[in-house]
């Protein structure tokens, strides 16, 4: 249930609605718009028959949320999200662009490609420390060690830092590092972690499972909000399909669908998408023209050398040129890419 508030009401008003809610045993999420206040009842509607929310103080009009993820939905929110994050707006008219290794070597290797990507424009750093393998024996990632050499980087470039959470017991370690923190595909399910990010007030960039509906992506998103945090970054990154001439099947369309379902900011992959570095352009300006907000793209200083997923990480040089040519796409369709 969505309940509008008038543009004047207080701060009183807001909370006395908001008491009401939580009286009959829901749950309450206030969300400040530029225009007006409105809350989300989250919970068994049923049990607020017995209050007459529109004659409230403040009330301007009740609307039950049809669809099943609520606080994520555009039923919720007609206005986007914007995610500030040290600064860096998320889902604003400006394109972010989130680039690094994907995983996290050496000192000295993640602090070149900080500087490197930085150079080109990218906003915000990445880098794997713990890292979902498919076989137990491959490289695993540094761990926190990794994440103490990204924050490094952090501190020679002043770029926000991006890393995945794969275990709920890593919370605490992972947020007391990062600045976003990632839910790789694999766990796009794991509700438990889930539940854990929501709680940790961190900026989260949820990824699509490898099988996972568009529906399933929005419950899983409300799983996190559903725990106070709507800060909530979704991230398409190929999905699987009869197809294996590429890693995975970019799924173009789940932009526009995502931008009519829900007012979180959409990221593409389309490193992990194409699983070739040849690919990634191509992929990478079809997502800026179908509307994303952002792009996570996968760079290495020396990929024929990368301890993980070399064949679809670009050159830097390679990827400053993609900028360029994003630069001139956000353009022809009413976004901007930071000047370098
Ligand atoms: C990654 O971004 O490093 C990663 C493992 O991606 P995904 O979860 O999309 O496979
Ligand atoms: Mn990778």
């Amino acid at each position: 249930m969505i309940i509008v508030l008038k543009r004047d009401a207080t701060p009183e008003v807001i909370e006395h609605v908001a008491e009401k809610i939580k009286g009959a045993g829901l749950a309450v999420h206030i969300s400040k718009g530029k225009e007006r206040t409105i809350i989300g009842a989250i919970g068994d509607e049923t049990l607020l028959s017995s209050i007459s929310l529109e004659a409230l103080p403040g009330v301007e009009s009740v609307m039950p949320i049809l669809k099943p993820y609520k606080l994520v939905s555009r039923e919720f929110s007609k206005e986007g999200t914007v995610i500030d994050v040290n600064g860096v707006k998320i889902g604003d008219t400006e394109l972010q662009v989130i680039a690094g290794p994907c995983s996290v070597e050496s000192k000295e290797s993640i602090i070149a490609c900080a500087k490197q990507v930085q150079a080109a424009g990218a906003k915000i750093l990445r880098g794997g420390a713990f890292k979902p393998r498919t076989s137990p024996y491959d490289f695993q990632g540094l761990g926190v060690e990794g994440l103490k050499l990204l924050a490094e980087a952090k501190k020679a470039t002043g770029l926000p830092i991006i890393s995945e959470l794969m275990d709920p017991r890593d919370t605490d370690i992972v947020c007391q590092y990062v600045d976003i923190v990632q839910i790789g595909a694999r766990n796009m399910q794991n509700f438990r972690l889930l539940m854990e990010v929501g709680k940790a007030k961190k900026p989260v960039l949820l990824k699509r499972g490898l099988s996972a509906t568009i529906k399933e992506v929005l419950m899983s998103a409300e799983y996190i909000a559903s725990q106070g945090n709507s800060q909530i970054i979704l991230c398409e990154r190929g999905i699987r399909t009869f197809e294996t001439a590429t890693r995975n099947t970019l799924d173009l369309s789940a932009v526009p669908v995502l931008k009519e379902e829900t007012h979180l900011p959409i990221f593409i992959d389309p490193s992990h998408s194409a699983g070739r570095w040849n690919l990634v352009a191509p992929l990478a300006k079809a997502a800026v023209a179908v509307g994303a907000d952002g792009l996570m793209i996968e760079v290495h200083p020396d990929p024929e050398n990368a301890l993980c997923d070399g064949a679809q990480s670009l050159k830097p040089s390679k990827f400053s040129v993609l900028m360029d040519e994003i630069r001139m796409v956000a353009a022809a369709v009413g976004r901007t890419l930071a000047a370098v």
